[in-house]
């Protein structure tokens, strides 16, 4: 009896999380005169129990983003049942891409050219894999991702390889002072992707930006992929 509770109540939890998310990116697309149904929500679920976030795929999230490996491979046996669609949001090793291309249909946190071409190289699906630049916005040390000036030419190069598909830009910047500073920094990356797509005749299409924190102004900017993790499934274990 007691588990039976608990399940409906962590149902009606997760119908309650996502749907607050849904209106979230629904409202912000409005002020921004933009179709919600261009923008994917993707699950940040690293660090989540595989019960919590299968509530949440049976209540109609479609997209999941795991920074660990391991941990990513191990909610796909308790998760694959629901078909969500595995984004890679992590770091990624050279030494891991094949494991990450055996598990992931959309990789993030591509920043250098060999990552790229292991990956799809070692892709074992028909359907290229899908792969996102980081961009390092605000040139941190710590930080992965491809600088701002180096950015084009590494979409150019990466284009070119086949069995990949090149969709465009993932950033995540340093908190700003005020959301107008905020905006200009997903401005600029979105800038960014426009003048690298006519620079070099390419069609990237996807731009990974927003969290919890920063969804409403990423998506003010062009965002059409938004990672969220604390917002919607609660605070990380
Ligand atoms: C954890 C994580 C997120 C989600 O962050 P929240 O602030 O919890 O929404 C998004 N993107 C990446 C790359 C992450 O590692």
């Amino acid at each position: 009896m007691a588990s039976v509770t608990k399940f409906m109540i962590n149902r009606e939890y997760a119908a309650k999380q996502l749907n607050k998310i849904q209106n979230r990116i629904q409202d912000a697309a409005n002020a921004a005169n933009r179709d919600a149904s261009s923008i994917k929500l993707v699950g940040a679920s690293k660090k989540q129990q595989p019960e919590l976030i299968r509530l949440f795929l049976e209540q109609g999230l479609q997209a999941l983003g795991e920074n660990y490996l391991q941990e990513a491979i191990g909610k796909r046996a308790e998760l694959d049942v629901l078909n969500p669609e595995w984004h890679f949001i992590g770091q990624i090793q050279s030494n891991k891409t094949k494991l990450v291309a055996q598990n992931f249909s959309w990789v993030h946190g591509v920043d250098r050219l060999k990552i790229a071409q292991r990956l799809a190289k070692q892709n074992p699906n028909s359907d290229p894999i899908n792969i996102l630049l980081q961009l390092n916005m605000d040139a941190e040390e710590s930080k992965g991702g491809v600088l701002v000036d180096s950015a084009a030419e590494l979409a150019d190069q990466v284009a070119q390889i086949g069995g990949a598909s090149l969709r465009g830009f993932m950033l995540i910047p340093q908190p700003r002072d005020s959301d107008s500073e905020q905006r200009a920094v997903f401005a600029s990356a979105y800038q960014l992707m426009q003048d690298t797509n006519q620079r070099y005749g390419l069609v990237m299409d996807s731009l990974s930006m927003g969290m919890s924190g920063d969804l409403e102004a990423a998506i003010a900017e062009g965002s059409t992929i938004v990672r969220v993790g604390t917002d919607l499934f609660g605070k990380r274990e």
